[in-house]
């Protein structure tokens, strides 16, 4: 999603905002408004206003199994809403931070973003959003006053856009999770921390659904599925008959696939070093697979010779660097164009020869598929509901939420493509 330089200055201009002397003045506004929106809620739900208990998968240490808690979900303050997590599915992007391998270890910690619920209750200034609303969680959002949320190309919110560093809430810094046990406070995770039964999210990162969507599938599209159709539909935009070739057969590439279909491609080429894409490949209807150890050639010059020259787009969802380098070379001069959509490791440098651009081949990325969380995403979730895209094939396995480490082991080797957890089992 963002290389690590993107979010060091994100975590500049954090800590530029936190430490303005203004906070300690909102905050005590933040404890009157707290308590008038506990009576406003408590209309609704008999838990508003009051701390909740439940389970939450903890990440205690890098890489280390996730150990199920019993914790405590501190009711929404203003603008926040408090979810009851249904199902959550498991990225990628939690597996990196959990590994922290290229990233500043941030433990303990609830993970979690890809998922969908129910709202238990909101906090003071929420109007769009009600106790009993179908939602979908966001790792980013979109507050609808900043310079970004009002530009039409932009999805980057200036306020909610995604912050791997941040650890607590956005009004106060402050974590809504603490152990029962020890009231020992646990860090967030992408302002979503969706491995709690429970969680506590900034209402402008909260996505309303149609209650009659199955949540279980819905959740898919607070992250990978989005990312991957948006990064065709929104970045890429290919013309009608277009060649496309997609590095990296995971459920964001795949994504992408589907939105080569709908986009009217000619020829979707997936690229994957595992020989059992394949299946997947033939499964999401892609018309040709390459696997690059299977060529003495660079993978770009097999590209070239298979679409007389170049390829319109190419779509980079591995995060290897090398693989980007790939695309900008496989790419048709004139007019290919490649998006970054995998997340490269912190210290990676891309190169190419300037000639590239010289010979008007562009280069490009995104976040989420370049779609506004409230006022972009509706219309995918349109196509869900009218059957134009569909999520189950996505699935591939399916675990309660006491065995969640399973899920990471199902990734970590490579096996299926999403593993559903479901929260209340
Ligand atoms: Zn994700
Ligand atoms: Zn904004």
């Amino acid at each position: 999603m963002h290389s690590l330089q993107k979010q060091r200055s994100l975590l500049f201009q954090y800590l530029r905002s936190s430490s303005n002397s203004n906070n300690i003045i909102h905050n005590s506004k933040m404890i009157l408004s707290s308590s008038s929106s506990l009576l406003l809620a408590s209309n609704f739900s008999s838990t508003a206003g009051k701390v909740i208990p439940c389970k939450a998968a903890v990440a205690w240490e890098a890489g280390k199994p996730l150990v199920i808690e019993d914790v405590e979900v501190a009711p929404p303050q203003a603008k926040e809403v408090r979810i009851n997590i249904k199902y959550s599915s498991l990225c990628h992007t939690d597996l990196y931070f959990w590994e922290s391998k290229s990233v500043p270890p941030i433990f303990p910690r609830i993970l979690g973003h890809e998922a969908s619920g129910v709202v238990e209750s909101v906090g003071d200034g929420v109007s769009n959003l009600k106790p009993g609303d179908h939602v979908l969680p966001l790792f980013t959002g979109e507050c609808g006053e900043c310079p970004n949320c009002k530009c039409e190309d932009s999805n980057m919110c200036e306020v909610l856009r995604i912050n791997p560093t941040r650890e607590g809430m956005i009004s106060d810094g402050k974590s809504r999770f603490s152990t029962i046990k020890d009231k020992e406070p646990i860090s967030h995770f992408l302002g979503t921390s969706t491995f709690s039964q429970y969680t506590v999210v900034h209402s402008g990162s909260v996505v309303k659904i149609n209650p009659t969507l199955p949540l279980d599938k819905a959740c898919l599209l607070s992250c990978s599925i989005s990312t991957g159709i948006g990064s065709i539909l929104n970045v890429a935009k290919p013309k009608k008959g277009a060649s496309i070739a997609i590095f990296g057969l995971g459920t964001v590439g795949l994504a992408a696939a589907e939105g080569a279909k709908i986009a009217g491609a000619s020829r979707i080429i997936g690229i994957d070093k595992n020989p059992n894409k394949l299946e997947y490949a033939r499964k999401f209807g892609l018309t040709d697979f390459v696997n690059p150890e299977e060529h003495e050639r660079p993978v770009h010059e097999v590209l070239k010779e298979m679409t007389n020259g170049g390829v319109d787009r190419c779509i980079e969802c591995t995060g290897n660097i090398n693989a980007l380098m790939s695309a900008m070379e496989a790419l048709h001069d004139g007019w290919g164009v490649a998006v970054l959509v995998g997340v490269p490791s912190g210290d990676a440098v891309f190169k190419t020869n300037p000639f590239n651009f010289l010979n008007e081949k562009t280069i490009t990325g995104t976040t989420f598929g370049n779609y506004k969380p409230k006022t972009g995403l509706p219309t995918l979730v349109d196509m869900f509901m009218n059957n134009k895209l569909e999520l189950g094939k996505f699935i591939t396995h399916r675990v309660p939420l006491s065995e969640i480490n399973k899920a990471f082991d199902y990734m970590i080797k490579g096996q299926g493509l999403r593993t559903i957890i479901d929260m209340n089992d």
